[in-house]
């Protein structure tokens, strides 16, 4: 990496996840998750005993997810805000951005006055994870920090398929949602695989893995609505167990190669999840350059994937 201010995120979370390793044990998400509101203001006091974190506190702030604010009074006394209705998994990563905030940007929200009173970040930037820069930040953060990849990989290895009993297994061990793990599981996965978020037959937004992207497999869903398949678990709206568990489906469904797809809805948010998985050598081109360089190269040609 040429610049080091890149891995700052990676780095503060690695500190607090040694930290309570130590304390709680390595084990310690056999147990239960990291207790993410009682560390934010704990860890607050103890690296800025002037100007901590009071309260984590649900509040109405429409058109946002969460918020990082302060008050006032100096030295800046701060808060943790979340949006009313989320579910305790998707408060979690919430309070875990905003948390990646005050470790990270406390200094900058504080001195710049575009942030004035604090920051308020949306949907996109927490539960999709599309935001850049500061936004970015705070979701490699809170991801690292909820469900650290020592212990991902050792629940669901990287060359190993996922079936939904597995993905909302280890949704429960972190205390996240089930797209959150999802999106965890896709950033290491060495298969092929897509997550794809719908909802009465269209899809919202789309993730591949890296050797998914790599081999050409992803969805566009920016400024284009991409409908289902009419094949589809979602399409059809069938959400029975033949659902969840998942089939294949042939050359032409969705690719021009069969694949194993498995639907799961959600009635909260009134959306279905679905999961492609390819066989695990599929077409590839470039295979010598790194996912950076594959990325970039999509995002000049403007063919960026909606990530
Ligand atoms: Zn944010």
């Amino acid at each position: 990496m040429s610049d080091p201010t890149r891995l700052r995120p990676l780095k503060e979370a690695a500190r607090i996840t040694q930290m309570l390793d130590v304390v709680l044990g390595a084990d310690r998400f056999d147990r239960m998750p990291v207790d993410v509101i009682g560390l934010a203001l704990e860890y607050s006091r103890q690296i800025a005993p002037d100007s901590p974190i009071h309260e984590v506190v649900e509040r109405n702030i429409p058109g946002c997810v969460g918020a990082l604010v302060y008050g006032e009074a100096l030295p800046r006394q701060w808060a943790i805000l979340y949006h009313v209705g989320q579910s305790d998994g998707r408060r979690s990563f919430t309070v875990a951005h905003e948390f990646a905030h005050y470790v990270l940007h406390r200094q900058l929200i504080e001195e710049d006055r575009r942030f004035d009173g604090g920051l308020y970040c949306d949907e996109n930037a927490v539960v999709r994870r599309v935001g850049s820069g500061i936004e970015k930040e705070a979701d490699e953060f809170a991801a690292a920090l909820l469900m650290p990849f020592h212990d991902f990989r050792r629940q669901l290895p990287a060359k190993a398929r996922a079936d939904f009993e597995t993905l909302s297994r280890l949704s429960k061990r972190y205390g996240v949602s089930l797209t959150a793990a999802i999106l965890r599981w896709l950033e290491y996965t060495e298969t092929r695989a897509i997550m794809v978020v719908s909802n009465e037959g269209f899809a919202h937004w789309a993730k591949p893995s890296t050797a998914a992207l790599r081999s050409g497999r992803y969805i566009r869903t920016r400024e284009t609505l991409f409908e289902l398949p009419a094949q589809a678990f979602a399409a059809k709206r069938d959400y029975s167990d033949a659902a969840l568990t998942g089939v294949t489906q042939q050359a032409g469904v969705w690719f021009p190669e069969p694949l194993h797809e498995m639907c799961f809805r959600s009635e909260r948010y009134d959306q279905e999840i679905t999961v492609l998985q390819f066989e695990a050598d599929g077409p590839r081109f470039q295979p010598e350059e790194d996912e950076t360089d594959v990325f970039d190269r999509f995002v000049r040609s403007g063919q960026a994937p909606d990530l």
